[in-house]
Formats: C-alpha cells, sequence, structure tokens
C-alpha cells in the first residue's frame, strides 16, 4: 500500500493543522485515505449553461452567462440592497445583493459579460438571484471544476473554513499530491474482463469528474469495490465451510418415499419440491450443507423440513428441529406426529418442561439410536443430550438463535458437523440475503399452497372502533374466532401489561359474557396459564384473544379469520406481516385491521399503506428496506455485519451487488485460497477490511 495514502492528514503540505483536527472531530478522518474515501453527497454540473429563458421552475442552482447592463443601489435600512440587471438573448435577470454592497458595486463592470451562479426564484414577474456567484467570463477558464463536488460538512467545520467548498480545495490539494499513488487491488483478468476503470482514476473522478458522465462511471466503481470486498469476505468463509466434510444421504429411502407417495392429503408445491431437489443435492455431495430456506408464513416449510428429516432417517442419521418457543416445539411435534402417525419412524418433543422420567427416556433412545427425530427448544442443545449419529439440525426462526447457542450445536458433532437447514418466515430481501447471508446458501419457498385466501387488510381510525367492533361481532356470528393484539412498549412491562389489561376491559364491555368470551395472553403470565389461556382458544371455547405479540410466531388458529392491531403504528413492517400471518390460514376470507390514530407520521402512514396493498412477505420487506435502510433491519444486528457502505446502498444496488456476488463467485473458481500473485493486493486488502469489521460471526 502507498505510504501516502495511510499518511495522517495533519503531516501533509497544504493542510492546517486545525482543519485536520476538525476533520478527526467530526467525520473521523484521520488518514490520507480516510479523506478521499469522504465522497461526495451530490453535484453540481457546470458544464450546464442556462439561457434566462429556460430558467423559470428550476429548483437547482443554475449557471446564466448574461451580459451586465445596470446596476442601482436602492431601499433603506435592511432593505438596502444592490440590484444589478443582466440580460442575454432570452430574457433579463436581476442579481440582488445585501452585504458587501460598496465592494461589489464598486468593482462590476457595465457592459461586460459574467458568469452567474445561484438559485433562481420569481418574484413579481421578474427572476433574481440573491447573493449569486460571479465572475468575469472567460470561455476555457477552469477556475471552477466543470463538474462541482459538493460534500456535506457539519456547524462546526463551516465555522472552520470547511465548507462544502473549503473542504473541495482541501481535497484537491490532496488529491495533487497523491497523483497516481492509489494503487489497484482488483486482479488484472476482472479489470479487463468488465472494463471496468481504473482506482486511481475513480478516486479522481468521484471528486472532481469531468462529467457528470464520468462521476457516475466513478461512483459505480467505487460501489463496486465495496460490496465486492463484502462479498469476497463473505464467500471467503463459505469457502472454508465448503471444505467440511459432511454426512452423505445416499438414497431416497421408504421413509421419505412413502410419505411422499401416500401420506399427503395434497401435493407438494412446486417451490417446495424445488427447494427439496436442492436439500437433496447438498447432503449427498460430501461436503456440510448450510442452507437458508425463506418462506413466508404458511408456505409450507414445516413440512419441507420434515422430509428433509426422513431423508436423514432413510440413510441411518438422526435429525432435531429446534424451535424458539415452547409453544411453537409444541405445535411442531403435534403436525410432525400427525404426518408420521402411521410410520415406523420415532418423534420425541423435548423442553424446558419435559418431565424428568419422559426426558430420562428420551435421552436413552436418543444415544441407542431409537430416537430419529428430537423436536424441541434451546433444551435441545443442553450439554447432557447427546446424540448417537446426529445428521440434520433443522432451526426454525433462525432470528431468534444466537449465534453462540448455534456454537453450541456444533459441540455436539462426533466426527461430522451434522448438515444445517435455517427456516425463517421473515422474508428478507433478495440483495440483503445475499450480503447478510453470503456464507450461506439460500432457498426460497414462493409460492404459497393453492386455495389460500389472501387477507384482507383495512387501515381503520381509532375514532372508527364502533365498525370494527361490527365487523368482529360479524365473524364470530359466522362461527368464527378473533385476535386483538397490542404492541409491546418495549420501556415498561407494567405499562405493556396496563395498555392490555385496559384493551381487554373495553373488549369484553362491547362483547359481553354469556354471549362472548374472551381470553387474555401475555408475555408475563405463567406458562400453565399461558397454555390454558391459548387451549381456550384453539378449542374454539373463547372466541376472542386479546395478547400482546406473544402470538406472533407459531400460533396456528385455523378458525381465527380476523385481526385486529392496535397501535399499529407501533409496529415496524415486518413484523405486522408476521402478526397478520397468524389468520389466512384456513380456507375462509380472513380479515386485518390495522388500528391508529389521525394523526401519523408519514412514514406510518407509508407503512400502513404497503400493509393495505399487499400480502407478499418480500414485497413488504423490500419496502421494509426502502423505508428504513438496510441498518435498521431485523437481523443485520445479530449477523454482526456493520452494512455501513459509504457509497453502495443495498436498497438500491441490488444489480451491482448481485454481480459482485457473481464475480467474487468467480474469483474463487480461480483461486479458492486467494493465494495466487495476482491476488496478493486483493487478499491484502480484503484482510485489512475484514479487520476493520468489527465483531463479525458468521451465521450458522
Ligand atoms: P410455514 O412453516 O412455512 O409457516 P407450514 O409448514 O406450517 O408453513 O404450513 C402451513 C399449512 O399449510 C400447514 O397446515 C400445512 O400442512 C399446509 N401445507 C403445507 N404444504 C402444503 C401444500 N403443498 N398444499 C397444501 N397445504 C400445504
Ligand atoms: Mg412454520
Amino acid at each position: 500500500m502507498s505510504g501516502l495514502l495511510g499518511a495522517s492528514l495533519g503531516g501533509l503540505r497544504n493542510v492546517d493543522g486545525k482543519k485536520a483536527k476538525l476533520l478527526e472531530q467530526e467525520l473521523g478522518v484521520v488518514t490520507v485515505e480516510d479523506l478521499l474515501s469522504y465522497y461526495p453527497r451530490r453535484y453540481v454540473d457546470r458544464t450546464r449553461m442556462y439561457k434566462i429563458g429556460e430558467v423559470r421552475g428550476v429548483r437547482t442552482p443554475v449557471q446564466i452567462v448574461a451580459r451586465l447592463e445596470s446596476t442601482q443601489v436602492v431601499g433603506v435600512g435592511p432593505k438596502r440592497r444592490l440590484v444589478a440587471e443582466f440580460v442575454d438573448d432570452t430574457g433579463r435577470i436581476e442579481g440582488i445583493w445585501f452585504r458587501g454592497i460598496q465592494w461589489i458595486y464598486r468593482n462590476m463592470k457595465l457592459g461586460s459579460v459574467y458568469l452567474l451562479f445561484g438559485q433562481v426564484t420569481e418574484y413579481n414577474r421578474s427572476y433574481n438571484m440573491v447573493h449569486p456567484e460571479m465572475e468575469l467570463y472567460t470561455p476555457g477558464s477552469a477556475r471552477h471544476p466543470p463538474v462541482e463536488p459538493v460534500y456535506e460538512t457539519s456547524d462546526k467545520m463551516k465555522r472552520g473554513g470547511l465548507n462544502s467548498r473549503g473542504l473541495m480545495r482541501l481535497m484537491y490539494s490532496v488529491l495533487q499530491q497523491v497523483g497516481s499513488g492509489i494503487p489497484e487491488f482488483l486482479p488484472t483478468w476482472l479489470v479487463e474482463q468488465y472494463s471496468l476503470p481504473s482506482r486511481v482514476w475513480a478516486v479522481h473522478q468521484v471528486h472532481f469528474p469531468e462529467s457528470s458522465r464520468a462521476a457516475e462511471r466513478a461512483v459505480l466503481r467505487l460501489k463496486f469495490d465495496e460490496l465486492f470486498l463484502l462479498q469476497v469476505q463473505l464467500q471467503g468463509q463459505r469457502e472454508r465451510q465448503m471444505q467440511f466434510e459432511g454426512h452423505v444421504f445416499e438414497t431416497v429411502g421408504p421413509l421419505f418415499n412413502r410419505l411422499y407417495r401416500e401420506g399427503l392429503p395434497f401435493d407438494l408445491t412446486g417451490a417446495q419440491k424445488r427447494v427439496l431437489r436442492e436439500i437433496r443435492l447438498d447432503t449427498k455431495s460430501g461436503r456440510q450443507m448450510n442452507r437458508l430456506l425463506q418462506g413466508d408464513v404458511g408456505s409450507g416449510k414445516t413440512l419441507v423440513a420434515l422430509f428433509s428429516m426422513l431423508l436423514a432417517a432413510d440413510n441411518g442419521y438422526q435429525s432435531c428441529m429446534m424451535a424458539p418457543t415452547e409453544i411453537l416445539a409444541q405445535q411442531h411435534y403435534a403436525s410432525l406426529s400427525r404426518f408420521l402417525k402411521d410410520m415406523p419412524v420415532r418423534v420425541g418433543l423435548l423442553t424446558g418442561s419435559t418431565p424428568a422420567g419422559a426426558r430420562r427416556e428420551l435421552l436413552e433412545a436418543l444415544q441407542d439410536g431409537s430416537l430419529e427425530i428430537l423436536v424441541g427448544t434451546h433444551a435441545l442443545i443442553e450439554d447432557r443430550v447427546q446424540y448417537r449419529n446426529l445428521g440434520l439440525v433443522v432451526v426454525d426462526e433462525q432470528q431468534r438463535f444466537g449465534v453462540d447457542q448455534r456454537a453450541r450445536l456444533w459441540g455436539k458433532a462426533k466426527a461430522l458437523l451434522p448438515h444445517v437447514l435455517i427456516m425463517t418466515a421473515t422474508p428478507i430481501p433478495r440483495t440483503l440475503a445475499l450480503t447478510l447471508y453470503g456464507d450461506l446458501d439460500v432457498s426460497v419457498i414462493d409460492e404459497l399452497p393453492p386455495g389460500r385466501q389472501p387477507v384482507q387488510t383495512i387501515h381503520c381510525y381509532d375514532s372508527k372502533r364502533e365498525k370494527v367492533y361490527e365487523m368482529m361481532r360479524a365473524q364470530i356470528a359466522q362461527g368464527r374466532q378473533v385476535y386483538v393484539v397490542y404492541p409491546l412498549i418495549r420501556e415498561s412491562e407494567a405499562l405493556d401489561f396496563e395498555s392490555l389489561e385496559k384493551g381487554y376491559e373495553a373488549i369484553v364491555a362491547a362483547f359481553p359474557p354469556p354471549a362472548y368470551s374472551c381470553v387474555f395472553l401475555h408475555g408475563q403470565m405463567s406458562a400453565e396459564e399461558k397454555e390454558e389461556a391459548m387451549g381456550c382458544f384453539e378449542r374454539g371455547e373463547a372466541q376472542i384473544l386479546v395478547s400482546t405479540t406473544v402470538i406472533e410466531v407459531g400460533v396456528d388458529v385455523p378458525n381465527a379469520t380476523m385481526m385486529v392491531i392496535e397501535s399499529a403504528q407501533r409496529f415496524g413492517l415486518s413484523q405486522l406481516h408476521q402478526l397478520r400471518g397468524r389468520v389466512g390460514r384456513g380456507a375462509e376470507a380472513s380479515y386485518c385491521v390495522l388500528m391508529t390514530g389521525v394523526k401519523l407520521s408519514r412514514e406510518s402512514r407509508q407503512r400502513m399503506a404497503t400493509m393495505v396493498g399487499t400480502t407478499d412477505g418480500f414485497k413488504i420487506a423490500e419496502a421494509d428496506l426502502q423505508l428504513r435502510g438496510a441498518g435498521d433491519l431485523e437481523g443485520t444486528q445479530q449477523s454482526g455485519i456493520p452494512l455501513k457502505l459509504r457509497l453502495a446502498n443495498l436498497a438500491t444496488d441490488g444489480k451491482l451487488l448481485g454481480f459482485a456476488r457473481r464475480v467474487a463467485g468467480d474469483l474463487y473458481k480461480r483461486d479458492p485460497t486467494l493465494s495466487a500473485p495476482e491476488h496478493a493486493a486483493l487478499a491484502e486488502r480484503v484482510a485489512l477490511w475484514g479487520a476493520t469489521q468489527s465483531g463479525y460471526s458468521k451465521i450458522g
């Protein structure tokens, strides 16, 4: 790496110490390289000249060449101003100055042609520019760059002489000194194959482009660098993983075939079959599988998991399936048992509340291999749980499993790591998945089983509550059930409870016994109380379940056809989507009502509109990404990857990201260990870049 790039700014010619200090304090810029990667926020194209006749309605500052026709000082006191009239062959425009009047007046040359730059306002049917930049026009002179970079600067920087222009001048001087000393780190084959501009060109042009087109090209190259380094880093991780040998599931055996041919009352969807083929290929490849399975709520992931576990059993391996909550583990156990009830395969359930006797029996059966499939919560990875030959681990709702919990799973492996299938119902936009899970293979179930009716969603103001109650009564009169959900107010459990309790009272008042029966579910209740309430609702004894978001994951009551979400603006899009997934699970038409006050932020309003507009989880996830940016998205925190890309934007640069991913794939195909001399610079760069990504931890 060039010495100058790593040098601290303070030591450079033309950089005074005060400014260097400001840059460090305000922007964290210490080295020359830091400064050069402080990119312009936008550009002002000064190659474009406007005629006065064209300025009407233009909202950005414009550049005009015009002849000075007259000057005049008018007004008194604070209104005293210099008015200069300029003309070209299409019209006239006034320049107005409130300050520096004397000096400007004295230096103006009537009859001369000036270059004016500024924001045009229309006033009394005439155009004017207040305090425009102005200089005598000499074609060909280059006092300003043709395309001017505009940098964001803080107030403190502005006071210290580093407004955008000031920073631009500093940047210019530093770039002059750096010159061609910006090394390329992409290998020659890559630069040539895709005709990329060189890095040194891009760094110069991103700050001082010769044209708007050049600026675009430079930005593209630098965005590519960011995304490519990210992908090379992630895929490197994956490459190392790929070297792990895996158990080989040689055959598709009798268990799999029997369920497939006789055990299902329906056909698998095309997407389910495709994913199963992918899993089948992985598990017979001889390498350990690390696969993420994404699919909307109700898309049939559990069944895919079941078939995968049967595949393991057919090949003499055990599987386990971990769920984030006890309720969900129980449901999985119940539905797996239903599918497997006539089959010669044993399924067990192990949770925190499994009684000691049953637990002992389970553990024994696990060790002697007579138990093929174990469903449970994190109890599955307790130290006392020993498998005879664990071949496959299914993790449901991965977002709720911490990295260290997964790490403990690896401790269970005797010789080879088990295959891993991670399932998530939180659809992640493809761009983000490619980034977050660059080290996993991703399968997507993008098709719901036939016959489902999309949930009709309505946004309703609190003032129309009575209407909503009417809807509820109508549903209940048809024998259906209703969820009413209250948000968790994170700051205080007591407050949560209070709002839930009040809500419950209001509902009971509107739906009084004995005609109606309501139950109540809250995270702070004991396991028995929860089970009691849930059971009541599941059996249809209660028509209304008032709860906090504890029902978000996994509750499955097909007869529930309506959900009312209170203070819906408090929920994020993905959470609203998860919640809504609790209804619409049967064949009946279902409804989701989003209750809010009339006063809503623009963003909240947009969120409501998105929910009303679509039930497609991937579209919702995309909208979430657009609204909030990648940094805030669920999942990014846990992934440990700080997505602080400077130029690239995961919400809008999906195509480029896909390209970067493919190129990174090509790279590892050529050189799996990045040890070829032509990749030395890249490898060094990746190592450096990886080292600054603190706390990076892989998933799975
Ligand atoms: P997910 O786990 O993705 O939310 P599930 O696996 O729980 O979804 O499936 C939801 C419901 O759809 C279950 O009742 C399941 O039996 C049913 N189901 C799964 N696959 C199909 C299919 N291909 N056709 C019809 N119903 C299906
Ligand atoms: Mg599920």
